[in-house]
């Protein structure tokens, strides 16, 4: 039988039309819109209930439908902003920084967010991980594996669990860190049989969870958060500043507190990456600075995200504070 997250993300919002009709657009925004984006539009039905009806001035329909001003072409706005492909060291492994690697585990997501840095990135075709688990083997300076994509959470426990499996019998990998975004759309996917692999993995397991507005979240998402970290996951969250979204004292702070208050860390707020049709989200580095100075004045340090930006050949991300 078809797991309940399964039957629930087949509620997904695919054609924009059906979209434009549920948040009830007229016509004048209607032709705001791109009909047909080389990114295709992909909303569950848990986003598009959180949007706003009658108005595309909402931070969360921002994130997730296609402006014409994606079309705007922009020379600064490339196609693979942070240079993914020069630091692949297998079709589906990527070693930016020392210590650990990367899987693109699937092209897969929950959604498709407009800004995504990755949404030209050319996913490896074949299905399992026994060349990379091979591979990571071999390097005893990796110590941590980071379950990237696309959405880890994507993946069906069928093909996650050997994943897990194998990396769970290399002793030189101490922490599992899971990047997803998914529990904002589908958070049913965080159900028992998940949990159970997770609760399998002998290393620590880290979350990082997607989440740029308070609104995205609600009680079942922070519920489903909870079982994780009640097994003993690390949660942080990353948001991109984004124009129109989140780039205001108010709604930072907002999703700064509501994170914290549910013990997940604001670990990092990035620099918009410079992708191809993304220039409309962009904030200025100036804006961005002052307002990680409002609220450090307001929240206590451990609620203030690291400003940071991804510059391809750099060590680490590039604090902007
Ligand atoms: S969920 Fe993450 S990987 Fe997927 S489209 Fe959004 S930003 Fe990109």
């Amino acid at each position: 039988m078809l797991p309940l997250w399964k039957s629930i993300a087949r509620q997904t919002f695919t054609k924009l039309e059906s979209l434009a009709d549920f948040l009830e657009l007229n016509q004048d925004q209607r032709a705001q819109l791109v009909l047909s984006p080389s990114f295709p539009l992909k909303v569950p039905l848990r986003l598009a209930q959180k949007m706003a009806k009658g108005t595309l001035d909402d931070p969360i329909i921002r994130q997730f439908l296609p402006l014409q001003q994606e079309m705007k072409p922009h020379a600064n706005f490339l196609a693979d902003p942070v240079c993914d492909v020069r630091f692949q060291v297998q079709d589906k492994l990527l070693q930016k920084y020392a210590g650990r690697v990367l899987i693109t585990c699937t092209g897969a997501c929950a959604m498709h967010c407009r800004y995504c840095f990755r949404q030209n990135f050319a996913y490896a075709a074949k299905s399992g991980f026994s060349d990379e688990i091979a591979w990571i083997a071999q390097q005893a300076d990796i110590h941590e594996v980071i379950l990237s994509g696309g959405d880890p959470l994507s993946l069906d426990d069928a093909l996650l669990s050997p994943l897990l499996q194998g990396l769970g019998t290399l002793c030189h990998i101490k922490k599992i860190r899971f990047h997803t975004r998914f529990p904002i759309g589908i958070p049913e996917r965080i159900d028992v049989n998940f949990l159970a692999l997770i609760k399998a993995i002998p290393q620590q397991v880290y979350f990082v969870i997607h989440c740029n507005h308070a609104r995205e979240l609600d009680a079942d998402i922070l519920e489903r958060l909870r079982a994780l970290q009640s097994i003993g996951c690390v949660l942080l969250n990353q948001a991109v500043l984004l124009k129109g979204v989140n780039d205001n004292v108010g709604a930072l702070k907002e999703l700064c507190e509501v994170l914290a208050n549910h013990g997940i860390l604001p670990y990092y707020l990035h620099q918009l990456d410079r992708i191809q049709g993304g220039e409309h989200f962009e904030v200025d580095v100036a804006c961005g600075r002052l307002l990680i100075e409002q609220i450090s004045r307001e929240l206590p340090g451990y609620c203030v995200p690291k400003y940071v930006q991804e510059i391809a050949g750099e060590p680490n991300k590039t604090p902007l504070m």
